[in-house]
């Protein structure tokens, strides 16, 4: 029997394996570098053991360090979460070598599937149809021209150790085939420090659907459905569901027999997914086999019930599956959100810091009877630090169908309240109010072709801004009631709170007032230009001034949103939109008509630095005349680099930072005259 895990990773993933390991009765031991010292998944854990210096090379990746964490507690086990050393045939062996139990698969699939050419050629063995291409290893660049040709463009050059959307590129034409081999090796040698490459055909327009599977060391394998997660950016899952909108019983058969039959032919036993492609009429074929926990397991555990880890840990303990596939029911629909540290306005550039509010929403049955998730490894006051990952959390919903689990991730995220460094939660609501996300008319190109020039923030409705008017003019009394109030002013002077005013949301302007009746406010509003009559809405609110989340009832349903105060009203922001709302009264609102329109500070003539980072080069030099779209200065933050260019023809004229700088966000690289 498994008595003491020693978890081999860090984050919400060592967070989630402790969580079950507990439940079990297991004792855990959680293993951190400097960086994680007052990590939450060190808290968790009955141990911790400091293995060293931050950069993972130094830590999580260093399996002497691991090893010697083992032997000085006494556990009995090991779980590698996902990336480190999940995936590495020589830490199993090791393991295996010292008796410790290695909660994972035999180290023969480990090696089989780690390798994206060995496991094409296992699946074509198994019966398994995989993408078509050349199933061998290319040279050189005249090579990967020629074998090209033969696959036919548009094909996809990738790296054979691949993983993680890196070693990756498209090609349509022998130029870009030449340009792609050459990238591709060099992100697979310093990624992988495995630079073999090979040539598949560009599926184009996929889906991307994968099959998660589970076997024991009895020889008995079963698949838990599918997962679709076509919504990605630079090959990386964004959101994650299950079941997949694309599949009809039959091909779910299909694709889950296939599944079972690559994992049988390496007697795979253990928790593990198949990734499929999917092409428009439903054919589908292999991509590769990950043989771990996958990120995205917890909207299979939503829908069919099954603690994963827990059946990791029993498989890995010698205990025979007690699950048959027959046991397996797929009830109701599950989402995955992926919350970075990331600023989706500027390119979804990284983003590090300390996270000054982290209030994620409660966890567990909603009132309408959805259900609500959060994976997390952070705690607000941590720091996002450079060394890692920058995935802040995964918040899953379950609903009973689609559509439910969709509403319950809008109001998660609407209750998600993150300050100190950027995050993609206004992409995330963008993207669930999106009505092609919603016909669940999904593509892996969703993100490139619905956000073409990237994110530039998502049209309020005009339901919500009459709501957000409405609740901004409360709001605004609440701050006038209570500064009417205030101890010290004489009596006389105290000034009046308005109960009719004028609001503007953006370019709508709504004459708004409200009556105070038994337990809420009857807020009425006629919106300007407009000939529909009036509306009425009931309202209550709990909200005090200085809450950055303003959660109110309004007509009975829950509504919450974010706002800071500005002088004259709130900024708002909903469902991936930021707009000002200015509330005044019907007196002050005549005198702001007059007011000159607010000119914003012209910064077309500046390349500014769009993140905290070192400027690894500058291309240019004072007095070049530079072209749309020249590279003009690499920055890099978190390990990666990010090349900045023009956006029109200009000449520089003063440079202001050099390699080797340090840049805070927004300083001016380079001004051009
Ligand atoms: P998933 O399908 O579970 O999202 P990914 O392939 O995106 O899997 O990888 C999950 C995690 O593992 C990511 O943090 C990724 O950076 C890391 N990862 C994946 N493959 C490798 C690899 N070969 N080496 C190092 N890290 C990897
Ligand atoms: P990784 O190991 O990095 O996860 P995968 O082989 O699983 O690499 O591919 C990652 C993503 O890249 C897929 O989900 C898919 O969107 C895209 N992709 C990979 N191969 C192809 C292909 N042949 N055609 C089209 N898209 C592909
Ligand atoms: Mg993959």
């Amino acid at each position: 029997m498994i008595k003491k895990i020693l978890i081999a990773n860090r984050g919400e993933i060592a967070c989630r394996v402790i969580k079950t390991a507990k439940l079990m009765g297991i004792e855990t031991v959680a293993v951190y570098s400097d960086a994680d010292k007052n990590a939450l998944h060190v808290s968790m854990a009955d141990e911790g053991v400091h293995i060293g210096g931050s950069p993972a090379s130094e830590s999580y990746l260093d399996m002497d360090k691991i090893l010697g964490a083992i032997k000085s507690t006494g556990a009995d086990a090991v779980h590698p979460g996902y990336g480190f050393l999940s995936e590495n045939k020589a830490f199993a062996l090791k393991l295996q070598s010292e008796n410790i139990v290695f909660i994972g698969p035999n180290v023969v699939a480990i090696e089989a599937m780690g390798d994206k050419i060995a496991s094409k050629k296992l699946a074509l063995e198994a019966g398994v149809s995989t993408v078509p291409g050349h199933m061998g290893l290319i040279e050189d660049a005249d090579e990967a021209v020629k074998i090209a040709n033969k696959v036919g463009y548009p094909v996809m050059i990738k790296a054979s150790a691949g993983g993680g959307g890196k070693g990756m590129r498209v090609a349509y034409d022998d130029t870009e085939a030449r340009e792609g081999f050459a990238s591709s090796k060099n992100e697979a040698k310093s990624a992988f420090g495995d630079d073999r490459i090979f040539i598949e055909k560009f599926i184009e327009s996929p889906r991307h659907i994968e099959i998660q599977v589970l076997g024991d060391k009895h020889g008995h394998i079963i698949h838990l459905g599918e997962r679709e997660c076509s919504i990605q950016r630079r090959n990386q899952k964004v959101i994650e569901e299950a079941p997949s909108p694309f599949l009809d019983e039959a091909t779910r058969a299909k694709m889950g027999a296939e599944a079972i039959a690559l994992a049988a032919i390496v007697n795979y036993d253990s928790a593990g997914t198949v990734e499929f492609i999917v092409d428009m009429d439903k054919n589908f074929y292999f991509l590769e086999m990950n043989t771990r926990l996958q990120v995205e397991h917890p909207v299979t555990e939503l829908i069919t019930g099954v603690d994963l880890v827990e059946q990791m840990i029993r498989v890995a303990d010698g205990e025979k599956l007690k699950l048959k596939q027959k046991d397996i029911k797929l009830t109701g629909w599950a989402i995955e959100s992926r919350i970075y540290a990331e600023d989706p306005y500027r390119n979804f550039l990284p983003s590090i810091g300390r996270l000054t509010r982290y209030r994620p929403p409660t966890e567990g049955k909603t009132e309408d009877g959805a259900i609500v998730r959060n994976d997390t490894g952070v705690y607000e006051g941590g720091e996002i630090s450079m060394y890692y990952d920058p995935m802040i959390a995964k918040l899953c919903t379950w609903g009973e169908d689609r559509g439910m689990a969709t509403e319950a991730m809008k109001c998660a995220l609407d209750n998600f309240e993150i300050t100190g460094v950027g995050h993609n939660i206004p992409f995330l609501s963008a993207v669930m109010e999106h009505d092609r996300f919603m016909r669940g008319d999904l593509t892996t190109n969703y993100i490139a072709e619905e956000f073409p020039d990237g994110f530039a923030g998502h049209p309020l409705n005009p339901g919500h801004a009459r709501a957000i008017a409405s609740c901004c003019t409360l709001m605004a009394q609440f701050v006038a009631t209570r500064a009417a109030a205030a101890p010290g002013i004489l009596p006389g002077h105290a000034r009046r709170v308005p109960t009719h005013v004028i609001v503007d949301v953006g370019e709508r302007t709504y004459d708004i007032s409200t009556e105070k009746t038994n337990g809420f406010y009857l807020v009425t509003s006629s919106e300007d230009g407009s000939d529909k009559a009036a509306v009425e809405l009931e309202i209550s609110s709990g909200w005090t001034p200085g809450q950055p989340l303003v959660k109110a009832l309004v007509d009975n349903k829950d509504f919450t949103f974010a706002a800071r105060p500005i002088p004259q009203g709130y900024m708002v922001y909903y469902r991936g939109s930021t707009v000002e709302v200015n509330v005044r009264t019907p007196a002050h609102a005549e005198l702001a008509k007059l007011m000159p329109e607010k000119i914003e500070p012209d910064t077309s003539n500046l390349l500014l630095c769009p993140m905290p980072g070192v400027i690894v080069s500058v291309l240019v030099e004072e007095g070049d005349e530079v072209q749309d779209g020249q590279a003009l200065a690499v920055v890099e933050a978190m390990k990666m680099e990010n090349t900045l260019r023009a956006e029109k023809k200009a000449v520089v004229s003063k440079i202001n930072a050099a390699a080797g700088d340090n840049l805070a966000v927004d300083a001016v690289i380079m001004e051009f005259g």
